[in-house]
């Protein structure tokens, strides 16, 4: 062991005290592991509202802060008004699309929302040191157990550097990505700037619903604007900056001054070409001056290793038009922490957990990536014929989620549908035992911990699978041993093992009568 390594003083390290990084420090404290918290900057960002839709409710659960968001005074979202894909002689008419069960989200101000998770990631035990910056990361594996340590380079006041070490760091630095910049991949060709402003209007904004966010696509992209409170809304222009220009000569490189001279003519017009957003800036006042991120979405080849992982935004970046970054950050963030939780609890399962928390990453990008492309596809369709639009909307592949694809084919299968007919008609079917079916490991999350369980292969399906529309195989096949009556099965596996709904049930059960091993008679 290097003599720099001796000494290590934290479990874990967490780069980056945004939403992941806050997050993931709060659940590692929780679980009683050693957390440092490093964050570069936490002032003089100008405001920017998130929408969350009401579907991150179970991860603030989960993490335990949902009280403290609730009590935060944010917005409370309660759907989007949406004008897509009008033209000059056609304007788009509004749609409303509220949240379902007339359920609530929050429109967060980013800061905001950070202080409240880096709290609740302190009053968990997590040590927080800002501002301070890492600058680089050493890692060496250990010779007695292979457990990797890390030093980690910190410039705490521009002079002073100092190294601290862990046996985990999670590279939790956003679109920084000090890990993850290695690992880039862009996941379409093409960017997208966002331009962002805060606006004012004493009197409130004349809209039908003032909760809601406000989405309008235009031929060089989409405007969009979300609350921070009753009379402020930031108004942001996505353009993708290789097709609409902000500055007038290219190549020019303008100093920072130069550049927001320039952008705000340029934010003013194009705030101007959408009918709807553009009315309602016209007598507001803008309150903040438009500034400008790169808002492309990306993924990485590699997330996880012994280690170390890539969370939130570091791993991958998701197209704001889906407003599921935060969603995707608590949930990269919350796994996360069980990856690192397990491998620190039961080091022989660590491999394992770096395999789920793989999988889920890129599940994550194919289902974002498969949204993008179809709003891309029906806008290029319906009225934008504009270069913006078809670069997202060219696909290649039919990226749909495997879950909603696996359980879409089964209901389609000749073989499914004819075991279900055969339910319905006689009540008493006989599957074969658990053994005669042919199982491998694979990782589940149980509690706050990973480990290997059995998953069923079945002909014709790609992947191993353990729950098909919620239904433990697993379980429904110990249950199920000999001749059964489907109906006094069904009553005994929501009774012993867990709810499900009778069509589930019963369309599982198919799917096992059908891909399954024959009965022995
Ligand atoms: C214009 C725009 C609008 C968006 N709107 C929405 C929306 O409406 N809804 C939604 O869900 N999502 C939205 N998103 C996405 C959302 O903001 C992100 O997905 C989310 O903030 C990701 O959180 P994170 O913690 O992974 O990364 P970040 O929020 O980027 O946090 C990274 C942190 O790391 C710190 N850091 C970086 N490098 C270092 C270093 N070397 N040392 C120490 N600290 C470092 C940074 O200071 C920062 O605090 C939007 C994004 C953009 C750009």
């Amino acid at each position: 062991l290097h003599a720099n390594f001796i000494g290590v003083t934290h479990d874990v390290l967490i780069v980056g005290g945004g939403i992941a990084g806050a997050t993931a420090a709060r659940l590692l404290a929780l679980w009683g592991h050693d957390v440092l918290i490093v964050e570069r900057e936490r002032a003089a960002r100008p405001a920017l509202a998130l929408s969350l839709p009401p579907s991150c409710a179970p991860l603030l659960d989960a993490i335990g802060v949902r009280d403290r968001v609730d009590a935060a005074g944010f917005v409370r979202g309660t759907g989007n008004s949406v004008w897509w894909g009008g033209t000059p002689s056609a304007p788009a008419r509004l749609r409303l699309e509220p949240y379902a069960s007339g359920r609530a989200g929050w429109q967060a101000e980013r800061g905001a929302l950070e202080t409240v998770l880096l709290r609740a990631a302190r009053d968990a035990g997590a040590e927080l040191l800002t501002p301070a910056t890492v600058r680089r990361v050493e890692t060496r594996a250990h010779a007695d157990d292979d457990a990797p340590v890390h030093a980690v380079e910190i410039d705490t006041d521009g002079a002073v550097t100092e190294t601290r070490h862990a046996h985990w760091v999670l590279d939790c630095t956003g679109r920084a990505g000090l890990l993850a910049r290695a690992q880039r991949a862009a996941a379409l060709e093409v960017r997208t700037l966002a331009l962002v402003g805060t606006w004012e209007r004493a009197s409130g904004w004349p809209v039908v619903e003032p909760t809601h966010t406000l989405v309008e696509s235009a031929p060089w992209g989409w405007g969009w604007s979300v609350p921070l409170s009753e009379t402020q809304r930031c108004f942001t222009a996505m353009i993708d900056p290789q097709r609409t220009t902000l500055t007038g000569e290219a190549g020019a490189r303008p100093d920072a001054g130069a550049r927001a001279r320039e952008l705000l003519p340029r934010y003013h017009a194009l705030l101007a070409e959408l009918p709807n957003l553009g009315a309602l800036v016209a007598d507001a006042q803008l309150v903040h001056a438009p500034w400008a991120c790169d808002a492309t979405p990306y993924s990485s080849r590699e997330v996880a290793w012994r280690g170390r992982l890539l969370v939130g935004d570091a791993a991958s970046m998701l197209d704001p038009l889906s407003s599921f970054g935060v969603k995707k950050a608590l949930a990269s963030a919350w796994l996360a922490a069980v990856t690192v939780h397990t491998a620190l609890l039961t080091p022989a399962h660590t491999e394992c957990a770096l395999t789920l928390y793989r999988e889920r990453e890129a599940a994550y990008v194919a289902s974002a990536d498969a949204a993008l492309r179809s709003v891309a596809r029906t806008t290029t369709h319906d009225t934008h014929q504009a270069p913006f639009w078809s670069d997202r909307g060219d696909a290649d592949t039919d990226a749909r989620p495997q879950a909603d694809a696996l359980a879409l084919t089964l209901r389609e299968d000749a073989d499914v549908r004819a075991a279900f007919a055969r339910l319905r008609t006689a009540p008493v079917v006989t599957l074969p035992p658990r053994a005669a079916f042919t199982w491998i490991d694979r990782p589940v999350v149980r509690g706050n911990v990973i480990r290997p369980e059995p998953h069923l292969v079945l002909p014709g399906i790609a992947e191993p699978i353990r729950y098909l529309r919620g239904v433990d195989l697993l379980a429904l096949l110990d249950l199920a041993a000999g001749a059964f009556d489907a109906g006094v099965l069904y009553d005994r596996y929501v009774r012993s093992v867990a709810p499900a709904t009778l069509p589930d049930f019963l369309g599982t059960l198919s799917v096992l009568m059908a891909r399954g091993p024959a009965p022995s008679s």
